[in-house]
């Protein structure tokens, strides 16, 4: 595999060809990476000095597509570049992604600290994997205040894992703060950057030791993709992450899949700018308009933690949500009357879509827990599209309209 002069590219440059150039000695000159759909690769001969270690996919050496395939490959090189980071695996959902670099960082009898307000399936697992079956102590805390965060930490704490925004209530951490403290007692610090996207936010440059993604919502961005992905500078992590993706869990990334993240990475930075410009649109609407009790947004000056909005990240990200002045019925029926914003979980894609998080994306979470994090029924959780956002703004005061 040849690279472009990756590492000296800007962003923009980097998600449209870092790595994308084929080298096979056949090749038919493609200018983008095809997919590469063989499970099994014809070898030069029968070499006993060369062990499964010394296969080198930069000089298109591959085996088995289980342990690294062409395609998988050169998604791999483009998000760890993204990332700023050296390593990069790519896994078949972001939940695999999670619990390869969890069972990575900790071991049976270690202690993890975590964000009380991750995304539902990763707080599932930490309780019901890791702190139930596998003894991995974990403790939640209300990661905006900082102090807690140390507080929390305890000389056997091995890992710390953070989420930045929340889903659905957009709360920050300070991701360098957090890095200091888990230096502090030598942890590690996992970000999960899926609400963001390297263009953004870069933990790694924060000082965090590995990031993981959900690639179905921005980087693949079009929706008709579930993959995730980990990224780190740290080797031995890596080699560790990389025994579970390809030998201990075998959860890697299908070639089709990387192939479509591929493709999506190449507009990253025009859907990301476009996500951003609409959903700081619709908060300000929102903010302004009669009917919404609150609006959770982190590019708006309103948000309680703006401040660090504006050091840690580079914009707001494409998510709002807002509370509805009403009860269940308003929100049936204002969700209803909505024709640009589909009814449906998930987030990321170039369609806007809206999600009702108490009777959806939380409802396994009891009434009580509902309310301890903040989730009322009358909350609403946006992804804003790349559509014009003109008709984005005519669609949401249409429904208010038929409230008012
Ligand atoms: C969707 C999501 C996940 C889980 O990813 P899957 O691809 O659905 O397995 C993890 N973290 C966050 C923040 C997410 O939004």
């Amino acid at each position: 595999m040849t690279d472009r002069p990756g590492d000296t590219d800007k962003f923009e440059t980097m998600a449209v060809t870092h790595a994308e150039q084929p080298s096979h000695d056949d090749r038919a000159g493609d200018v983008t990476m095809p997919i590469h759909l063989a499970s099994t690769f014809e070898v030069g001969g029968i070499d006993p000095d060369i062990s499964l270690e010394d296969l080198n996919p930069d000089e298109n050496q591959y085996l088995y597509s289980r342990l690294s395939n062409p395609t998988r490959h050169a998604l791999e090189k483009r998000l760890a570049a993204l990332e700023g980071g050296d390593y990069g695996m790519a896994f078949a959902s972001g939940t695999s992604a999670i619990v390869a670099t969890i069972t990575a960082s900790v071991s049976p009898g270690d202690h993890v600290v975590a964000f009380d307000d991750l995304y539902g399936g990763t707080k599932t697992m930490l309780k019901e994997l890791f702190r139930e079956r596998l003894d991995v102590a974990v403790d939640f805390v209300d990661a905006r205040d900082t102090d807690s965060v140390s507080d929390a930490v305890r000389d056997d704490t091995a890992l710390i894992w953070m989420e930045t925004p929340t889903n659905p209530l957009l709360r920050l951490c300070d991701i360098e703060a957090i890095a200091s403290i888990a230096e502090s007692v030598d942890a590690t610090l996992g970000v999960d950057n899926t609400f963001l996207s390297p263009y953004f936010q870069r933990p790694l440059e924060l000082g965090a030791d590995v990031v993981v993604h959900s690639t179905t919502k921005y980087l693949n961005g079009h929706s008709d993709s579930i993959g995730g992905a980990a990224v780190t500078s740290d080797e031995e992590l890596a080699n560790e992450i990389g025994f579970l993706q390809q030998v201990g869990m075998g959860n890697m990334l299908a070639p089709f899949d990387a192939f479509l993240t591929l493709r999506g990475l190449k507009t990253l930075p025009l859907r990301m700018r476009q996500h951003e410009t609409n959903a700081a649109e619709i908060a300000a609407y929102l903010d302004e308009r009669e009917g919404v009790s609150t609006v959770y947004y982190p590019g708006l000056e309103s948000h309680p933690q703006y401040d660090l909005a504006t050091r840690q990240m580079d914009g707001g990200g494409g998510v709002v949500s807002f509370e509805l002045d009403g009860g269940l019925a308003d929100v049936e029926r204002f969700v209803g009357e909505l024709d640009h914003f589909a009814l449906a979980v998930s987030l990321g894609g170039v369609e806007s879509l809206i999600e009702h998080p108490a009777s959806m994306t939380h409802s396994p979470l009891t009434p009580e827990e509902r309310e301890e994090i903040g989730i009322s029924d009358s909350l609403l959780r946006i992804s804003v599209g790349v559509e014009h956002p003109r008709d984005l703004l005519a669609d949401l005061e249409s429904a208010f309209e038929v409230l008012d």
